[in-house]
C-alpha cells in the first residue's frame, strides 16, 4: 500500500530531457511532456472516464493534452503525447503499459517509439496501480497530486496558467455534460455566460460527442488520438445573437465545411438537406467536391434529440447562406 506522500514523492522526481533555448523558461529549461500528460490525466478521472486504472490514448485525452502545452510551450512546438505516454513507464511502477495482444516481447524491447502509430501499434493502455486510482478518484488528493506537478516543474508565472487551464478543463466537462443532459433548466446555463473560454470548450465536446467525431455536411470522421481534431463544433445561429448553446443549435463540421458554412458557401433547408450556393460554382479556387453535397441530407447525431433546429438552420439560410 503506497500512501499519497508517496505518489506525491514519486510525482515529484519524474525525469525529463533538457531544454536550450531562450524562451525554457517557462517549463524551468525540462521537456514539459509527463507532468502534462498526468495533469491531462487527473482531469479524466474528474470527469470518471478512468475505468479499472486503464488509461486509454483518446480523443478527451490528446485534447487535454494539446490545452495544457500550448499554455506553456511555443505556437511551434509540436505536442507529441506518445512520448510521455511509452517514456512514464520509466519512472515508476505506477504506470504499466499493457501491449497489444501478440507484441508483449516487441514492448519490452523497446526503449522508445518513432511515433504515435508505433504507440497504438504495441500499446493497448497504460495500467495505473490501484492505490494510485483511489487517490486520484478522490477530489481532495488530485488537488495534492496537481499541486505536485504543476509546482515542482513549471516557473511561478506559469503555473497560474495551468492553474487556470485545469479549472475551464473541469468546467467544460461540466458544462458539455449539462449540454447533453435529457432535460436542461436554463438556470443551469446561466452560470456559464461569463466563462467563455469554459463555453467555447465544453460546446465543442458537447456537439463534437453527439456527432461521435463526424462532419454532419461531407461525412468525414478521422479520430485523431493527439488533439488534432479534425472536426469543430460551429453554431448554427450565431452565439453573439442567440446566446444559444444546446447542441440542437450546432453542427459538429469539419474545418473546410465549417469555412463554407460560415461564409454562407454552404447551409441546409427546412428538411435538413444541404444547400450549396450558388456562388460556389464561380469560384473556381474552391474543390468541387463541397459541390457535390447539393440536396443531400445532413449526416444526423447519434441521438436525434440534438438533432439540428429548423428554426436556426432557417436564421442561417436567411442571414448567412448566399442564394
Ligand atoms: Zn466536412
Amino acid at each position: 500500500m503506497h500512501s499519497l506522500e508517496e505518489y506525491a514523492r514519486i510525482f515529484a522526481r519524474l525525469t525529463r530531457a533538457p531544454r536550450s533555448g531562450a524562451d525554457t523558461g517557462d517549463t524551468l529549461k525540462k521537456a514539459p511532456h509527463k507532468p502534462l500528460l498526468l495533469l491531462s490525466v487527473l482531469d479524466l478521472f474528474a470527469d470518471g472516464a478512468v475505468q479499472d486504472g486503464r488509461v486509454r490514448l483518446s480523443p478527451d485525452l490528446g485534447d487535454l493534452f494539446q490545452r495544457y502545452w500550448y499554455r506553456v510551450m511555443p505556437p511551434d512546438a509540436i505536442p507529441r503525447i506518445w512520448l510521455p505516454f511509452f517514456h512514464l513507464h520509466n519512472d515508476g511502477d505506477f504506470w504499466q503499459l499493457v501491449a497489444t495482444p501478440g507484441n508483449e516481447r516487441e514492448l519490452t524491447t523497446r526503449d522508445a517509439l518513432t511515433s504515435l502509430r508505433d504507440l497504438d501499434r504495441l500499446v493497448l493502455y497504460a495500467q495505473l496501480d490501484p492505490d494510485l486510482v483511489m487517490y486520484m478518484t478522490m477530489a481532495e488528493s488530485r488537488t495534492v497530486l496537481r499541486d505536485v506537478l504543476i509546482q515542482r516543474y513549471f516557473a511561478p508565472a506559469t503555473q497560474a496558467r495551468l492553474l487556470e487551464q485545469a479549472t475551464i478543463n473541469a468546467g467544460a466537462f461540466e458544462y458539455s455534460r449539462t449540454l447533453l443532459a435529457p432535460r436542461i433548466a436554463a438556470e443551469a446555463l446561466e452560470e456559464y455566460a461569463a466563462r467563455p473560454a469554459v463555453r467555447d470548450q465544453g460546446f465543442r465536446r458537447a456537439v463534437v460527442t453527439a456527432y461521435d467525431h463526424r462532419c454532419a455536411m461531407c461525412g468525414i470522421r478521422i479520430l485523431t488520438m493527439d488533439g488534432h481534431a479534425a472536426v469543430e463544433a460551429a453554431h448554427i445561429h450565431a452565439w453573439s445573437e442567440s446566446k444559444n448553446d444546446m447542441p440542437t443549435n450546432g453542427l459538429a463540421l469539419c474545418r473546410l465545411c465549417h469555412w463554407s458554412f460560415d461564409e454562407g458557401l454552404l447551409g441546409a433547408d427546412r428538411l435538413r438537406a444541404i444547400l450549396v450556393s450558388p456562388y460556389l460554382s464561380t469560384q473556381r479556387n474552391i474543390p468541387g467536391h463541397l459541390a457535390q453535397l447539393a440536396d443531400r441530407p445532413l449526416f444526423p447525431p447519434a441521438n436525434v434529440q440534438f438533432s439540428p433546429d429548423v428554426t436556426a438552420l432557417a436564421w442561417h439560410q436567411r442571414r448567412v447562406f448566399r442564394a
